[in-house]
């Protein structure tokens, strides 16, 4: 069971490899939003994304010397490579057939290898797990939720006021460590989660109570999963107060406005939670924390 204890642990690991994001607030953004907006900015990370908190805190706990190995289409990928190299460990990316030429050469370049195996992330976990060396989850893996809380302590030390935090999700680790963190800090600050309506495979767990395997049909990189994960939706189920679906056209356009307002490169992942904002105001209270969770476009989110 994850405790406050392990996430402060993981804060002396994560503050020895990276300063903290800035998180404030654009006046143009609380106007479009009819509130109070605090945007914490995970994606002037060095890999672009939230995912490296996590990967540093992993590769911090890992004994030994096999190889990390794990499979991810893009930023779980780079963080895992970011922090293999911050740790001198040599690591295996399994990622699918037609992942994008640049993400593969970004993960290479921070000197991870890269097999390039199946359709989708189902045949990619499939073969990582036929690779020699420590098999790493990208959501069954307390050491990631643990790192990635640390992002939620900056937040809510920072501005204590923030009566809401939305949370994009993908395997839920993120939207974990926020329940968390403002479970312990924030007690009356209230956490949504946002996914897209083309692959609500978290959504429909949490709704369920018992992880689903859904469709995934989303463009959205970060958000693009086809089931529940168990360590997550425990936490989630206990803490999390709301969980809001999207249509991918919401979130592009969210994209554009902090852009365009906020001055800000979101991939689309990034953008979820000021898109949820936006479609649902009901849900939110009048100052909400919305972390901007990656800034790594793809080559179609750019051109839009
Ligand atoms: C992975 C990712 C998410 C979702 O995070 P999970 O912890 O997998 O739920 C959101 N945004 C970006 C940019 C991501 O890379």
């Amino acid at each position: 069971m994850l405790t406050m204890r392990d996430v402060l642990a993981a804060r002396k690991i994560v503050d020895r490899h990276l300063p903290p994001t800035p998180s404030w607030s654009y006046p143009l953004l609380d106007e479009a939003a009819g509130r109070r907006v605090v945007v914490k900015h995970e994606n002037t990370q060095p890999t672009g994304a939230f995912k490296v908190r996590g990967a540093l805190n992993l590769l911090a706990t890992l004994d030994g010397d096999e190889p990390i190995v794990t499979y991810s289409t893009g930023n779980h990928a780079r963080a895992i490579a970011y922090a293999a190299r911050e740790y001198r460990r040599r690591a295996t990316i399994v990622m699918p057939a037609r992942a994008a030429e640049l993400r593969v050469r970004a993960v290479e370049a921070l000197g991870a290898t890269v097999v390039r195996h199946g359709a989708d992330m189902g045949d990619a976990e499939a073969h990582a797990a036929t690779l020699p060396g420590r098999l790493v989850s990208p959501g069954d893996e307390p050491a990631l939720i643990a790192g990635v809380a640390t992002l939620y302590c900056e937040l809510l030390e920072r501005h204590p006021e923030l009566d809401t935090l939305v949370v994009p999700v993908g395997s839920g680790t993120g939207a974990a460590a926020a329940c968390l963190v403002a479970a312990a800090l924030a007690p009356g600050c209230r956490v949504i989660a946002v996914q897209s309506q083309a692959a609500p495979a978290a959504h429909d767990s949490w709704r369920a109570g018992t992880c689903q395997h859904r469709a995934n049909h989303t463009e959205i990189d970060g958000l693009a999963t086809g089931r529940g994960f168990a360590g997550p939706q425990a936490i989630l189920r206990e803490h999390l107060t709301d969980f809001v679906l999207l249509g991918d056209a919401a979130i592009g356009d969210a994209r554009r406005l902090l852009a365009r307002l906020a001055g800000t490169q979101a991939e689309g992942a990034g953008a979820a939670a000021l898109a949820a904002v936006l479609a649902r105001p009901g849900l939110m209270g009048s100052a909400v924390g919305v972390v901007v969770t990656g800034a790594n476009a793809t080559e179609l989110e750019l051109a839009r």
